[in-house]
């Protein structure tokens, strides 16, 4: 068999820490992996080394990404460029985990978030500028006075990509229930609202879970939805969300499970994945060599799962958690006093 090629891309400002101590697990794994690696974005000479991440990326099999302040600008291709529509964040509490909640057992739910669009386009401009469209406003039943110093935002939801983010949250609702989960689908969306766009959000959502009798499937006003996942998330399965609300919610669900630390995600299209942490570049400890590695680490074995080394991929999980249920060697995020690098250690000791 042919090695796997995977391109890493370590990021700004602290993410490259946590890309190294994740690098070094995935190299003790010893697997049939040829790893390209690029320096941190700091270290970018613009629109070269950009070309190259390209080119790299369309050669390769998968991208293991670090967190982006703005300066590894390959993000950009990675979502829409390789058309990598639904993202993937896994909420799960371990043993150790150190989660607010009174009861934190059990938590074990996924929010895929739609990737491309919403008002994740950057369409923006004067208020002004919206004059030739005499825009009317459902609201106040009258048109918008667009002689008013502002801005506005546009918010895009196509019947094209709702589908395909639907079609995947109900077959990975599907899949979890093949392995002893609830087989539930969530939809949340501000559709009392925003009747048109959320409206068209929920209603396809609701199609397509229809043609899934083996799932359950409910729907919440993304307010209540909030509520519910600090009151009762032991009930969720899939979470199926728009852009927006999917990024803010799933760091809410990353803080429930014990913080940003601990939450991995991954990034999938039909042709292509990628797979980076939730939180930033947490530029406030850059260069202290304390920054959690785990949700990298978590990224980089839903990674080895994408790549077929399923083995590899439940090792790394189950290695990382491990030190959390020792609780002896964690970073200070976790209450612990332990460095980036002693972290990776005790992971690779469990592996
Ligand atoms: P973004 O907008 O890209 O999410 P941000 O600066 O708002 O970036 P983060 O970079 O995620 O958010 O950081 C938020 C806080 O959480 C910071 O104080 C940061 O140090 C902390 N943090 C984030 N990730 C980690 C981590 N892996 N280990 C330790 N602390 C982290």
């Amino acid at each position: 068999m042919e090695n796997k090629k995977v391109v890493v891309l370590p990021g700004d400002d602290a993410a490259p820490e946590a890309m190294a101590a994740t690098m070094e697990a995935l190299r003790a794994l010893e697997l049939p992996i040829e790893y390209l690696e690029f320096p941190p974005g700091e270290k970018w000479i613009r629109g070269e080394t950009d070309a190259a991440a390209r080119a790299a990326i369309d050669a390769s099999d998968t991208t293991l990404f670090g967190s982006t302040s703005g300066k590894t600008t390959s993000i950009t291709y990675l979502r829409w460029g390789k058309q990598t529509f639904a993202n993937v964040r896994p909420a799960r509490w371990s043993k150790g985990f150190r989660s607010p909640m009174a009861r934190p057992e059990g938590i074990d739910f996924v929010i895929v978030r739609e990737n491309l669009e919403d008002l994740y386009l950057g369409l923006e401009g004067p208020i002004s500028g919206l004059a030739p469209l005499n825009p009317y406003s459902r609201i106040l039943r009258a048109p918008l006075d667009t002689s008013e110093s502002g801005v506005y935002a546009i918010k895009i939801i196509t019947e094209h990509n709702t589908r395909r983010v639907a079609h995947f949250a109900c077959e990975l609702a599907l899949k979890r229930k093949r392995a002893g989960g609830k087989g539930k689908l969530t939809c949340a969306s501000k559709y009392n609202m925003l009747r048109d766009s959320d409206g068209l959000f929920r209603r396809i959502v609701e199609e397509t879970a229809a043609a899934y009798p083996e799932i359950t499937y409910e729907q919440f006003i993304v307010d209540d939805f909030a509520r519910r996942i600090v009151a009762s998330p032991h009930e969720l399965d899939v979470v199926v969300m728009p852009n927006l609300y999917g990024d803010i919610l799933s760091d809410a669900a990353a803080g429930i499970i014990g913080g940003l630390g601990l939450a991995p995600s991954g990034c999938y299209g039909d042709g292509y994945a990628y797979f980076e942490s939730v939180h930033g570049t947490a530029p406030d400890i850059q260069g202290r060599g304390i920054i959690n590695p785990s949700a990298t680490m978590m990224s980089a074995a839903l990674m080895l799962e994408y790549l077929g080394f399923d083995d590899a991929g439940h090792r790394l999980d189950a290695a990382v958690r491990k030190v959390y249920a020792e609780g002896k060697v964690l970073t200070p995020d976790q209450g612990g006093v332990a460095k980036t690098t002693e972290f990776a250690r005790a992971v690779i000791a469990n592996l």
